[in-house]
């Protein structure tokens, strides 16, 4: 009986796939890819003879594709597999459900259709982010947005918490059909974060390394300064808080405690 499993490959080649993941790569009858290069492409063929690329499904040089059609297509061309009742794994970069809908949207129709289908968590680019970075998100909590739903919906960043904003380099680019956005609308999102921050604030454009033999690109600027930033597809940005944490003094009364007993 066909069935589909999704799982990350992490950000780094080799080194950030679990074991149970590769164990399915072995197992699969087919598996399609979505890595960051032609390393990972190749290192995942030396696990299963049998990998075919999912990347020709977005828009080719030239071409002008919304990404929406060419997730369904992607989706399409694995349930097909499925419903030939192939074991098919689904390998993506990084977590394989974490601002990525292909494997959700797979997940749903294959079990819709009647298939087993499961997730197998990965290493996102954002656990990356924290290791890379020495920050515990917990000291002060985080909140993480997609850059461009956070400029069109009324989200409210928390300045006493971190803010990670994935697909910085697609800000304000809502069309779906292009690979970046311009530095007008860069522009446009600092001015609506400085409502929150500072222009002044330093924030960190960062960019895991794919190849252990790499560094990550650790770059801190001022807000202000982000319109003439080099942002790419891999970019992500985080904003560090801008204010320490502020006791409850009204849920502190409730609890019967003072400041002096908090460690
Ligand atoms: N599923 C992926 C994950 O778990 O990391 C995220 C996919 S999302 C469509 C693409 C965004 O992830 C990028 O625009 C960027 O914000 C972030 N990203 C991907 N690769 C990255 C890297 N090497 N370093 C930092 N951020 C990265």
């Amino acid at each position: 009986h066909g069935q589909l499993i999704c799982v990350g490959t992490g950000i780094q080649l080799a080194g950030q796939i679990g074991q149970l993941s590769i164990s399915y790569i072995e197992l699969a009858d087919v598996v399609f890819s979505l890595v960051p290069d032609g390393f990972t492409d190749r290192w995942l063929s030396t696990f299963n003879d049998d990998v075919r690329s999912l990347q020709p499904y977005y828009a080719q040089a030239g071409e002008i594709k919304n990404r929406r059609d060419s997730y369904q297509q992607m989706v399409d061309v694995m349930l097909a597999e499925v419903r030939a009742n192939k074991i098919v794994v689904c390998a993506l970069y990084g977590h394989p459900g974490v601002f990525s809908c292909v494997s959700h949207m797979a997940i749903e129709q294959a079990t819709l259709l009647g298939f087993s289908a499961k997730m197998l968590a990965g290493v996102s680019a954002e656990a990356c982010l924290w290791a890379d970075l020495g920050i515990d998100p917990g000291g002060s909590g985080h909140q993480s947005y997609e850059a461009t739903q956070f400029m069109l919906y009324q989200h409210v960043p928390n300045r006493c918490a971190h803010l990670v904003l994935w697909q910085i380099a697609l800000a304000g680019e809502h069309t779906l059909t292009q690979f970046g956005t311009t530095k007008a609308r860069i522009q446009i999102l600092v001015e609506h974060l400085s409502q929150w921050y500072s222009l002044e604030h330093e924030v960190v454009i960062y960019e895991a390394a794919n190849l252990a033999v790499q560094s990550p690109r650790v770059e801190r600027i001022a807000l202000a300064d982000l319109p003439d930033a080099r942002l790419t597809t891999i970019s992500t940005l985080l904003i560090p808080p801008q204010q320490a944490l502020a006791l409850n003094p009204a849920m502190l009364a409730k609890l019967g405690i003072s400041e002096m007993d908090l460690g």
